[in-house]
């Protein structure tokens, strides 16, 4: 199947690991021309060389909850795609940047609600303001969520994070309506992904002497995982490249599931 993403402009926030790095690259494997941020000036420069796309891909520092940041990211997006590759339009955004937030409600503070709430919330609203107008300007644009399952099935050890990302599907839920029929908004929904934030934990694991493998491993089991493992970043790129694409022009206000078959809900 050709997805048609030959010289589209694709934009990834937290695009310098886990899923967003994948992502970027199978846009470039697709032929698109790749715009990446990040916050860490190191992580960025070493994921634009990794990537290999000389200037077929940017790299700008960017933190998506500073909105003049990401109205910074957006015109320089614009100037590379005008001056490197004679487009000025963004055929899509994949809102990707963040993490989760491990807390119950016994321990998370109010400052704690007000930066998840803030997190979550921006890490799409300034990205969206900041990229609107370039991607009207496109015949094929959309964006693409990066979500989680808690949405739709909360955990009361993630209890902000959970509570915010059903905020943010219905928030993917109104785009799809107010955008149509301009720009397509889907979401993918993310069970466990074996990417940075789990690497993390890893690194901060209680058994120092427990293997990377073994304690994955353990991880898929305790949460029980169908598949019986976690996910790796590029089969959750793959489901976002492909609602990103022309490919899947009649798809809006959906979400895709990538959990491994996790989720119990019909
Ligand atoms: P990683 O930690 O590997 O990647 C996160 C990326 O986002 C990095 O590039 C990071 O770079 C960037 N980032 C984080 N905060 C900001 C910010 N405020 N502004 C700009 N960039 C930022 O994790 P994942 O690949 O797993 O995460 C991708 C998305 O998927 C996240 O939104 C995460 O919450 C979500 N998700 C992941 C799940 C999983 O199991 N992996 C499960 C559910 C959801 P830097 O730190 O340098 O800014």
């Amino acid at each position: 199947m050709d997805l048609r993403l030959k010289d589209k402009i694709a934009v990834v926030t937290g695009g310098t690991s886990g899923i967003g790095l994948a992502t970027a690259r199978l846009l470039l494997d697709e032929g698109a021309f790749v715009a990446i941020c990040g916050r860490d000036r190191d992580r960025l420069a070493n994921a634009v060389r990794d990537l290999r796309g000389g200037d077929r891909v940017l790299g700008v520092e960017c933190d998506v909850r500073d909105a003049a940041a990401a109205n910074a990211f957006a015109d320089a997006v614009s100037r590379w795609a005008a001056s490197h590759h004679n487009i000025r339009r963004v055929d899509l955004l994949v809102n990707n940047a963040g993490q989760g937030r491990v807390s119950t409600f016994a321990d998370t503070t109010d400052e704690a609600w007000r930066d998840e709430l803030d997190l979550k919330f921006f890490s799409q609203i300034n990205p969206l303001r900041a990229f609107k107008a370039d991607l009207a300007a496109s015949a094929d644009a959309a964006i693409v969520v990066v979500n989680s399952l808690l949405a739709l099935q909360p955990e009361p050890h993630m209890v902000a994070t959970a509570a915010a990302r059903a905020g943010v599907q219905s928030l993917v839920k109104s785009l799809a309506r107010e955008f149509a029929p301009r720009i397509r908004v889907n979401s993918i929904l993310l069970g466990l992904v074996d990417s940075g934030q789990w690497q993390r934990r890893y690194e901060a694991r209680t058994d120092g002497s427990q293997s990377r493998e073994a304690w994955f491993a353990e991880l898929a089991k305790s949460k029980g995982i169908p598949l019986g493992r976690l996910g790796d970043p590029v089969e959750a790129a793959r489901a976002i490249v492909f609602l990103g694409s022309p490919a899947a022009s009649y798809v809006t206000g959906a979400s895709l599931e990538i959990s491994g078959g996790v989720s119990r809900h019909i």
